[in-house]
C-alpha cells in the first residue's frame, strides 16, 4: 500500500484543463478558445521576428550561462521598469522602484504574496469578481487573506463601477487592491480614465495600498504607453504601489518565464530595503531566475531597431485580434434574428471576450461544436480567425436558443 494513499486526485485545472480536453478532440472543425495564448490566422503558435533576431544577437555573442543574481538581469530589470512607468518617470530617476526579475507574471505575483504575508499580517487582498483563476490560489498558497470587490454587470456585460467603488470603500484600511493594469482578465472590461481617477482618489483615500497585475502592456490598445496610463496615473499621485509584470503575452514568451515585481515606495531607502527582502523570499524558492527570456527582453528593448519592430509586430498582433473581434460582432448580428445588442463584444478589449454564456451553454459550445473555452462563457480571441467566426457565430446562437 501506498505512503501517497491519503493523497486525492486534484481537480484539472479550470484553463490549463481546457487544452488537455482540446487535444484530445480528434473532429477536424475543433477550436481551442480556453487559454489565452496568440494565435496566427493559421491558427498557428507565433513566436515573434524581434525574439528570433534578440535570440541571434544572443548566439553572436556567445554569452554563457552563469548564475544571474537573485534579483536577475541588471538590463532586463532596467528595461522592464523603464517600459512600465517610462524611462523620464521620477519614480525611476529617483530610485524608488524596486524591480526584481520574477517567474513571468505569475511568478511575480507570487513574490509579492510573499512579502504581503511577512510584513502586512493580516492585511487584505481585494480581487475583482471575477478575476484570472490564478490570483485566488496564489493568495491561497501564500496565506494572504483576500476578498472580491464587484467588477462585473452581468446586466450590461459591462463594469458595475459602483459596485466596485462602494466595495473597495467598505474594506478594512490598508488593504491591497489587486487592479488589472488593462485588458482585464477574464472580462476584457476596463474602467475608463475618468473611471481610474475615481478609484484612485478612494484608494487614497482609504490609505490602501494599489497593487497592479500588467499582463498585457501593449497588446490591449497596441500601445505600450497607452497601456500602462493606469499604472503611470497612480504613481503621478506619489502612491506607493506594486505592479507585477508579464512578458507571456506582448512578447509572446509564454515557455521563457519572463516577468517582474515591481514595488514603488516613497524614498529610495525604501526601496532598497524592499528589494533586499524580496531577494530574500526568493533564494530558497527558486534561487535565481532564469537568464534567457531576460536576455531576450533586454535586447529587445535596449536597442532602439528592435524596439521599434516589436512595436509593429505588437501592433499587427493587436490589430488581428480587433478584426476578429469585429468579423466575429457581425456575424452574430447577421445572424442574430431576435435583436439582441452584441455591441459589448465591440467594448471589450484585449484577447478575451464574455460572451454571457452560462455553464450550460459553454457546455453546449463544447460538447455539440467542439469548441473549448472556460464555463464561464469566456473566449480567447486570441485563438480565433477570420475564417472561424461564421462557425463560432453558428456555435453560440444555436448555444443561446
Ligand atoms: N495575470 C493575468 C491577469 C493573466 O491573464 C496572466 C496570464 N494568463 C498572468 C497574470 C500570468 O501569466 P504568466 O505567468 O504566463 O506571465
Amino acid at each position: 500500500v501506498s505512503r501517497f494513499e491519503g493523497i486525492v486526485m486534484a481537480p484539472p485545472d479550470p484553463i490549463l484543463g481546457v487544452s488537455e480536453a482540446f487535444r484530445a478532440d480528434i473532429d477536424v472543425k475543433k477550436l481551442n478558445l480556453g487559454v489565452g495564448a496568440y494565435r496566427n490566422e493559421e491558427l498557428q503558435p507565433y513566436v515573434l521576428d524581434v525574439v528570433k533576431k534578440a535570440e541571434n544577437l544572443m548566439l553572436e555573442r556567445g554569452e554563457n550561462k552563469e548564475y544571474l543574481s537573485i534579483e536577475g538581469l541588471a538590463a532586463f530589470n532596467k528595461a522592464t521598469a523603464e517600459l512600465l512607468f517610462g524611462a523620464d518617470n521620477p519614480v525611476i530617476e529617483q530610485q524608488r522602484v524596486a524591480t526584481v526579475q520574477g517567474l513571468s507574471g505569475t511568478g511575480s505575483l507570487r513574490l509579492a504574496a510573499a512579502l504581503i504575508e511577512r510584513y502586512f499580517p493580516g492585511a487584505k487582498v481585494l480581487i475583482s469578481s471575477p478575476t484570472w483563476g490564478n490570483h485566488k490560489n496564489i493568495f491561497n498558497d501564500a496565506r494572504v487573506p483576500w476578498s472580491e470587490y464587484r467588477y462585473y454587470d452581468p446586466k450590461t456585460v459591462g463594469l458595475d463601477f459602483e459596485g466596485m467603488i462602494s466595495d473597495i470603500k467598505a474594506a478594512p484600511e490598508g488593504s491591497f487592491v489587486l487592479l488589472h493594469g488593462c485588458a482585464h482578465n477574464r472580462t476584457g472590461i476596463d474602467p475608463t480614465p475618468e473611471q481610474w481617477e475615481k478609484i484612485a482618489d478612494i484608494i487614497q483615500e482609504k490609505n490602501h495600498i494599489p497593487f497592479f497585475d500588467v499582463a498585457y502592456q501593449g497588446f490591449a490598445s497596441g500601445s505600450l504607453d497607452a497601456d500602462a496610463s493606469s499604472v503611470r496615473l497612480f504613481a503621478a499621485r506619489g502612491m506607493e504601489l506594486l505592479v507585477a509584470q508579464s512578458y507571456s503575452k506582448n512578447l509572446g514568451l509564454y515557455a521563457e518565464r519572463i516577468g517582474a515585481i515591481n514595488v514603488v515606495c516613497s524614498s529610495a531607502d525604501a526601496a532598497a530595503r524592499v528589494k533586499s527582502q524580496l531577494k530574500r523570499i526568493a533564494r530558497p524558492m527558486y534561487s535565481n531566475p532564469p537568464v534567457h527570456g531576460a536576455r531576450i527582453v533586454a535586447n529587445v528593448v535596449g536597442d532602439p531597431a528592435l524596439f521599434d519592430e516589436w512595436k509593429a509586430e505588437m501592433e499587427m498582433m493587436a490589430g488581428r485580434i480587433k478584426n476578429v473581434r469585429q468579423k466575429l460582432f457581425d456575424s452574430l448580428s447577421a445572424k442574430d434574428k431576435s435583436g439582441k445588442d452584441w455591441s459589448f463584444i465591440l467594448k471589450q478589449i484585449g484577447m478575451f471576450s464574455f460572451t454571457g454564456l452560462n455553464k450550460t451553454q459553454s457546455d453546449n459550445m463544447t460538447n455539440k461544436w467542439h469548441v473549448y473555452m472556460t464555463k464561464d462563457g469566456r473566449i480567447s480571441l486570441a485563438g480565433l480567425s477570420l475564417a472561424k467566426c461564421e462557425y463560432l457565430a453558428d456555435a453560440i446562437m444555436d448555444s443561446f436558443h
